[in-house]
């Protein structure tokens, strides 16, 4: 049933959440009076920097209206009740995206992972997924289901893909460059990126310290190298009845997306901006496909980025797709006064 309300709505769907301010952060920062309460709503001011003809900055603030908004009191176990539903359309044979989007420092990598030395109860969104998705294919043995699950997870920087769970990223395996295939079955797959078996969350703890690991060694050699990247966690799923003989095939992906900030093309430099060119034309190109899909365009061009080839099947059709907007009181400081 969730399946139909689903469709009735479309399938892609905006939250916003406000981070909270750090305890490091407010002694920096005075006379900051941040309010105790505010209401969950839907729409949204951000307050930007505009520069008029005379070259002087204005404050202004633009409304944004989102599905949903989740306040800096919205604890992880609140984002997961609205992701819960998608995972569970991947069991029942549906693909899904989540993306966090946002500027560095605005929380994405908080929401999708959780902090490092994370307690049950600060988790993320990837952990959560996984155990819901034992917990329910557990429940469907009892109807004679039997699932598989396995995993890749890659990061994309400058348009190349990367494997992040290489043993060794040392090795020059690591740093090879992984394609993107369509197979015939209308998925999309990496060739020869490592591919684990999620079977039991002991393994799918290891895979993500794997991957924290190899991007750790990757931001000592280019500074800030996560937030100049994107990272994607796949999941598939596939299940057969030894009753009916009925099969489903379901991939779930979570994607931390590079760093939102604007990167300006005039002030950097070399890599920079290279990195710069990317990240700029793979989030347009992202917000391009999106669009084509909330319009249901026919020509969307998604091998026009690494990112989008690569979730093709997971973002148009019967995809449900979350993007969660990640936004910091830093970023701009005024945020919460004009909530509607
Ligand atoms: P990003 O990945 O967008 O660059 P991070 O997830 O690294 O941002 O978050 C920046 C900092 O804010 C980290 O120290 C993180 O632990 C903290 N943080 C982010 N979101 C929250 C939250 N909802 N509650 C508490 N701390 C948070
Ligand atoms: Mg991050």
């Amino acid at each position: 049933l969730h399946n139909d309300v689903q469709d009735l709505k479309g399938n892609i769907r905006v939250f916003c959440r406000a981070r909270p301010l750090l305890d490091s952060e407010s002694q920096n920062i005075a006379n900051f009076k941040f309010p105790k309460e505010i209401p969950f709503n839907r729409k949204i001011s951000l307050m930007s920097t505009k520069t008029n003809y005379l070259g002087e900055k204005k404050e202004i603030f633009k409304e944004y209206q989102f599905d949903q908004v989740f306040d800096t009191f919205a604890t992880q176990k609140d984002i997961f009740s609205e992701v819960a539903h998608i995972v569970q359309s991947v069991v029942d044979g549906y693909n899904g995206c989540i993306f966090a989007y946002g500027q560095t420092g605005a929380g994405k990598t908080y929401t999708m992972t959780g902090p490092t030395n994370a307690t049950p109860e600060t988790e993320g969104m990837i952990p959560r997924a996984v155990r819901l998705i034992y917990d329910i294919i557990q429940d469907l043995k009892t109807q004679c289901w039997r699932f598989t699950l396995e995993g890749q997870f890659i990061e994309i920087y400058n348009d190349n893909i990367r494997d992040l769970l290489v043993a060794d990223p040392s090795s020059t395996n690591g740093v090879k460059h992984k394609t993107i295939h369509d197979e015939r079955t209308g998925t999309t797959r990496i060739s020869k990126a490592t591919t684990v078996d999620l079977d039991c969350p002991n393994t799918l703890n290891q895979a993500l310290k794997t991957a924290a690991h190899n991007r750790a060694v990757a931001a000592t050699k280019c500074n800030a190298h996560s937030s100049r990247s994107h990272s994607v966690f796949m999941i598939r799923l596939r299940g057969t009845n030894d009753n009916s003989n009925e099969t489903r095939i379901g991939s779930l992906n979570l994607i931390d997306l590079a760093g939102s900030e604007r990167l300006s093309k005039s002030e950097s430099k070399g890599d920079q901006l290279q990195e710069a060119k990317h990240i700029n034309s793979s989030l347009s190109h992202l917000k391009t496909v999106i669009q084509g899909i909330k319009k249901d365009s026919c020509h969307i061009n998604f091998r026009d980025s690494s990112l989008t080839w690569l979730l093709k099947n997971s973002l148009g059709g019967n995809a449900k797709v979350l993007m969660l907007v990640n936004i910091s009181p830093l970023e701009s400081l005024h945020y919460y006064v004009a909530w509607v």
